[in-house]
């Protein structure tokens, strides 16, 4: 199982999704099938009860579920069709949870964060990881994960342990990977470009246990090198694993933007994609 998730630090709607479904369009690209799985770690068991104003209108999936606007970005780039389980929310989890318990699945057990709600988010992600989502009917290559918020969120902690338990596993096995990009915020303060958010994110990063193999620096305007340096050197990351997102006029240029700044090469690497048989097809 190849994993890429896409985490996020700084603030909140920072552009996660597109750079999720941007890094996902590239592996297609080379030639590789790629679902995606978003994470929203709040109590609602789906989108359809949220306030649009604070989240945008859901998006409904082919099978009637009402889900993050994130899943139609990943369905519009990867010509991928996804289902309600591709949305995973803590409300989903702890729903699976408690109704194991009262059928006595855990009889005897005291039911906890961990290792029941983390082993529970592990189980779904590998689960529906192997779903096929197009037309070829077979498992995909690898799969994108996004997780919403920011890593350091309280509501976000028991996906962070799940997912640190996730990379643990998955690194150790040469059939699988992990690469975990995350996404920052440098603003331009005075004409300055200011990288001490992205420090803070990154260490905030590290002492939960994910290490990040590229960060994502959203911003207004291309960054300087001299920022992509500074970043790289305080963050202990090559010059390479340091990228700028900068404002485009429209989403759909993001890939190329990616790709100009060598991220499929980074994760043809990252994820050991020499050890995959492509399918010419697509290539
Ligand atoms: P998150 O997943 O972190 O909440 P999104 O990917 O949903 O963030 O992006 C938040 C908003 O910013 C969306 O309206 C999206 O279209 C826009 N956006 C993201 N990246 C860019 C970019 N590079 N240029 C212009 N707009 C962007």
């Amino acid at each position: 199982m190849r994993v890429v998730l896409v985490s996020g630090g700084v603030i909140s709607g920072v552009g996660k999704g597109i750079i999720a479904s941007s890094a996902g369009l590239l592996l297609k690209t080379a030639g590789l099938k790629v679902t995606a799985i978003k994470i929203d770690p709040y109590l609602n068991v789906d989108a359809g009860t949220l306030g649009p104003l604070e989240h945008g209108e859901c998006f409904v999936l082919a099978d009637g579920g009402e889900s993050d606007l994130d899943l139609g970005n990943y369905e519009r780039y990867l010509g991928i069709q996804l289902t309600k389980d591709n949305n995973i929310t803590t409300g989903k989890i702890y729903q699976r949870v408690l109704s194991k318990e009262r059928k006595g699945d855990y009889l005897g057990r005291t039911v906890q964060v961990v290792p029941h709600i983390t082993n529970e988010i592990q189980d779904w992600i590998m689960r529906v990881a192997a779903i096929p989502v197009d037309a070829s009917g077979e498992e995909p290559d690898v799969c994108i994960i996004e997780l919403g918020g920011t890593v350091g969120d309280i509501e976000s902690a028991p996906f962070v342990e799940a997912l640190v338990q996730l990379r643990h596993k998955l690194i150790k096995d040469p059939e699988s990977s992990f690469f975990n990009i995350h996404v920052s915020y440098v603003p331009l303060i005075h004409g300055e470009e200011k990288t001490k958010p992205t420090q803070h994110a990154i260490k905030q990063l590290r002492s939960s246990g994910l290490v990040p193999d590229l960060v994502a620096c959203r911003c207004d305007t291309e960054l300087y090198a001299a920022t992509i340096g500074k970043i790289a050197a305080s963050c202990q990351l090559d010059y390479e694993q340091v990228i700028g997102v900068h404002d485009m006029e429209t989403i759909y240029q993001v890939p190329l933007l990616l790709q100009e700044q060598g991220l499929l090469e980074l994760l043809e690497k990252g994820l050991a994609l020499d050890k995959i048989t492509l399918n010419q097809d697509l290539v």
